[in-house]
Order: structure tokens, then sequence, then C-alpha cells
């Protein structure tokens, strides 16, 4: 019998750890290496003080029937750990306060009442999504990469996609205006529900992805036990359960291509790992750091000419139980409607489930802050002036706390922990460079990432490739990679034979 194919991951990231276990569940002998001591990166639940933390992500989707988690849950044989939230968050606009409600019933009363100048846009919304979500479960290959790629694409299309496919050309803001929806307040919870999950406004987010990205709530918001963290706890037992392994504390620093079209992924432990295929839970920057000149011209094109993607600052607070509210575990808050958001204008704010005593010490509750901030002044300080880096972290703690105000009365005074996490932490902890976080900004559905890399048989996972970013999103790229890796090794495996049986001629 032909040997196992030997495939490494380069991080125990969602992505990374989906694409490697439902590999090893396909019978390939995978080892994942992660720099960190536990896996998730940015969906990653980290200890501090008798608390559990989320360090990035908080709230998670595609658990549903024909989600990316349930999909990959299913065939991995993972019961997931998981509780719905209900309702999925309240939204704090300086003048309005919106729950969004997953039941149906109580979320059409809600915008009803909260926000009239949107009802046209429901409809439509929610008819896109449901026809994207469709779609989406049968797993398509987008973008195609070869002629394949797109047949088996075209074979999945049916008619509701075709129904609304006119959105897949224009932007949120464009579908907004067509329908007249002007009101600072209606376009502001638009606009804060895309940057959280498009990475960009409604100026410039594509219509149709916009319509599946705000539709989180009505499929379904959970919250793992244990924290976010402990979908990646999960992943990582199903790929031992499949007879994957993973090594913590093994940062790869180099990818080397042999002659004979194996790898050998070099660790800062001085220890080398062969391959014969290598998945990059990585960004195409630090992927093209790894392979140095060995990366192709177009990869090492796309890190000089890509613009940078944001950062976050994030503060992790543990607060006394009855200091917080009871409504709701998730808040947006919007500060300012005539400023842009991120930057401490928009904070998410997420409490830990008041049925988990996991998180936090007695009578205490781990609480998760977050805004979109640009890296570019953070490292621009970090290397120049170390006083105005030290003023600007205290800033934006100021941000997020007074904004923490609308949801946390008294937070300053109720909150016995206040951690702030820059950039540069989200650097050191999850090796993205910069601290680049959240993947690309979804404007086009004709410039998406793939997960091709130039280098046969390298494949990247992660935020960085289509759909993006999100467990979920991360989850159904990386479902689409096990799939090509499959399939390009039984390619292979039928052309050699197809050789072997073929009469020489001459
Ligand atoms: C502040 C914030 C809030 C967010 N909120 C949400 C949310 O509420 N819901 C949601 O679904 N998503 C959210 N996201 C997005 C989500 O967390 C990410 O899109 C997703 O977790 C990214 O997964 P990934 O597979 O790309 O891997 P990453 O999370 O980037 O993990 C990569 C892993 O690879 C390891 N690694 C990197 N380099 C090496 C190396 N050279 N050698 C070995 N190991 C290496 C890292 O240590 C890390 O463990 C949020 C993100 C942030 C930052």
């Amino acid at each position: 019998m032909a040997r196992a194919k030997r495939v490494v991951v380069i991080g125990a990231g969602i992505g990374g750890l989906t694409a490697g276990a439902l590999l090893a569940w396909e019978g390939f002998a995978v080892t994942v290496l992660e720099a960190h001591v536990y896996p998730g990166g940015c969906a990653g639940t980290f200890y501090h003080k008798g608390y559990r933390f989320d360090a990035g992500a908080t709230i998670a989707g595609g658990f549903q029937e024909g989600g990316p988690h349930q999909i990959a849950g299913a065939l991995l044989g993972i019961e997931w750990q998981i509780e719905r939230v209900e309702p999925a968050w309240v939204v704090h606009l300086p003048e309005r306060t919106i729950t969004r409600w997953g039941d149906a019933d109580k979320w059409r009363e809600e915008r009803a009442a909260k926000l009239p100048e949107l009802r046209h846009f429901w409809r439509i919304q929610e008819q896109a999504a449901e026809a994207a979500w469709q779609f989406a479960a049968r797993l398509p290959e987008y973008p195609p990469s070869s002629l394949g790629d797109v047949l088996r694409l075209a074979a999945k299309i049916r008619l509701n996609l075709m129904l609304i496919s006119p959105l897949a050309l224009m932007s949120m803001g464009q579908l907004l205006d067509m329908l007249g929806v002007r009101e600072p307040n209606a376009r502001a919870f638009i606009d804060a529900q895309l940057l959280i999950s498009a990475q960009t406004t409604s100026r410039h987010a594509n219509a149709l992805y916009g319509a599946i990205a705000v539709d989180l709530p009505r499929v379904g918001v959970y919250h793992p036990r244990g924290g976010i963290g402990n979908i990646a706890r999960q992943l990582a037992e199903a790929l031992a359960a499949h007879g994957g392994r993973i090594i913590y504390r093994h940062a790869v620093t180099k990818i080397e291509r042999r002659a004979d079209q194996t790898f050998l992924l070099h660790t800062n432990k001085g220890n080398a790992f062969e391959a014969d295929i290598v998945i990059a839970n990585l960004t195409p920057w630090a992927l093209a750091e790894l392979l140095g000149e060995a990366a192709p011209p177009a990869l090492q094109r796309e890190v000089r000419t890509r613009p940078s993607t944001w950062g976050a600052f994030t503060l992790y607070l543990g607060v006394p139980n009855d200091a917080l509210p009871s409504e709701a575990e998730h808040f947006q808050v919007v500060q300012d409607l005539r400023r842009p958001l991120g930057e401490g204008n928009s904070v998410f704010i997420s409490i830990s489930s008041p049925h988990d005593a996991t998180r936090a010490p007695s009578g205490m509750r781990a609480v998760t802050l977050s805004t979109h901030t640009a890296i570019a002044p953070w490292w621009t300080l970090r290397k120049n002036d170390p006083d105005g880096y030290r003023r600007r972290v205290e800033e934006y703690r100021d941000r997020l706390l007074d904004a923490a105000e609308r949801v946390i009365p008294n937070v300053r005074s109720a909150a016995q922990l206040v951690l702030p996490g820059t950039p540069a932490a989200f650097q050191r902890f999850t090796r993205r460079p910069l601290g680049m976080v959240g993947g690309f900004p979804f404007a086009s559905l004709l410039t998406v990432r793939g997960p091709r890399t130039g280098v046969e048989n390298l494949w990247l996972v992660g935020d960085s490739i289509f759909p993006g970013q999100s467990t979920a999103g991360v989850t159904a790229g990386a479902l689409r990679v096990a799939a090509e890796v499959v399939r390009s090794v039984a390619r292979r495996r039928l052309f050699q034979a197809v050789q072997l049986s073929a009469p020489s001629v001459g």
C-alpha cells in the first residue's frame, strides 16, 4: 500500500486545525506545528489571574444545519460544546438601542419599531442571505482556480442565487442608496455590523457578501463552553482522535522546497519536519517571509502591493457579576455618528456567559472589548516615541471604557482587572505580521483571494482566503482546501497508475 502522504500544517488556528483534522480523517499523516502553547490564534482563550479571556473572537456562528462548523463537526465526529445566545447582541447607537434577536418574530417587531427606514432592505437581505447560505453549504470552489473548479461551481448554482446575482456586482452602499436609506442611525447600524464581519463599511462592502454578514443573528450566535478557544480545543482533540498530532512551542522559521518536490520545515527549536504537502495557516506576508527568496514572484508582488489590513485594540476586564447587565452578553456601541467607525468610536463588548463558571473567579465575569484600529501609528510610535506609545495605549483604553459605560455603568470603578491588548500583542501572540488581523476587506467578489500560493502542494488557509474572517469563514475555506488536497492527490495517483499501465511505445 502507498505510504500516507505527510501533511504539515503551520499554525493551530481554526483554519489550520480544521484542514488538518479533515486530512487526518481522510488518512493523511498530519502534523500541526504551533508556535504558541495552546491552539486557537485569534480565536483562542487565554488564562490570566484566574480568568479565561477570549483573546479576539468572542461570538461564533456557522453551527446551524449546513453551516461550516456543523459540516466539519459532523465529518469529524465532534459534538460541539456550545449553547445558543439569545439575543445575539444589543446595538447602542447614540440615540437608539436595538436588540438583534435571533427569534424571527421578535426581530421583525424590533426592526419595525427601531429601524423603520430599513423596512425594504430586510426583505432583500434575508432572501439574498438564504440563497447565499444554501450555496455556501454546497461548498463552492470559489474563487475558481481551474476549469474543473469552474464546472463544479457552475453545477452548484441554483435559481434562487441567480435571482439575487445583481447584488454580487454592487456595494451595500449602492443598495441602501437605491432603497432610499439615508437616515444616519440606519446607515450606522448596517456599517457597524459590516465593519466587524466584512472588514469595511457599506461604502465598499459587497452587497451579496454583506447580506450574509448582517445575517449572523438570524442563523444563530453561539457560546462555546469554556470560551471561544474551546472550538480549537475540540478540533485539536478530533485531530488526535483521527491519528494526527500537534506539536506546541514550535514556530516554523523557514519552508525549504527540496529537489524531489517535498518540503523541509525548519523550526525555532532546531528541528526539521519533512512534508509532501504543507498547509500554511498564515497571512500571505507571513508565508512570503518563511519562503524567503523561494517565494514565487506573484506572492512577492502580492505582499509588496497589498494595503495593510486592520489591527485590533482590545481590553480584557474582570468585572463583578452584579455590576453587569443581564439583558444580553454581547453589545456593540457606536459613540458618534459623524466620526468614522473603529478607533474606539465603535466597540464590541462581550461578557462571559453567566452559566459558565470556568471563565472567571467566583462572583466575577470575563469581559472582552475590541475596536478596529489602523496599525501604522502604533508601530511608528513604538519605534520612535515610547512615551507617546504609552499615552496612546492609555487614550485607547479610555475610549473603550467610555464606550463600555453605555453598557456597564461605572465600569471604571467596577472593573477589578484591566488589561490592554495592542497590535503588538497580537503580533506576539498570534504571529501575524504587524498584528494585522481579520483578513481582507470584502469589497468585491471578483478580487477575493483563493488558497493557492504558486507553489504546488503548498496551500493557504485562514482568514486571508475566501470567504475570509470569522471562525465560520475560515472553516469554510479549510473545508475547500482539504477537499482540493484530497482531489489533487487522487488525480496524481490516477495519473501515475495510468502511466504505469500504459503500453510502452517504440
Ligand atoms: C479582536 C478580534 C475580534 C474578532 N471577533 C470575532 C468574532 O466575534 N467572531 C468570529 O467568528 N471571528 C472574530 N474574529 C476573527 C477571527 O478570530 C479570525 O478570523 C479567525 O480566528 C482567524 O483564524 P485563522 O485560521 O486565520 O488563524 P489565526 O487565528 O491567525 O491563527 C494562526 C495560528 O498560527 C500560529 N502560527 C503563526 N505563525 C506560525 C509559525 N511560523 N509557526 C507555527 N505557528 C504559527 C499562531 O500562533 C496561531 O495560533 C475576531 C478577530 C479579532 C482580532
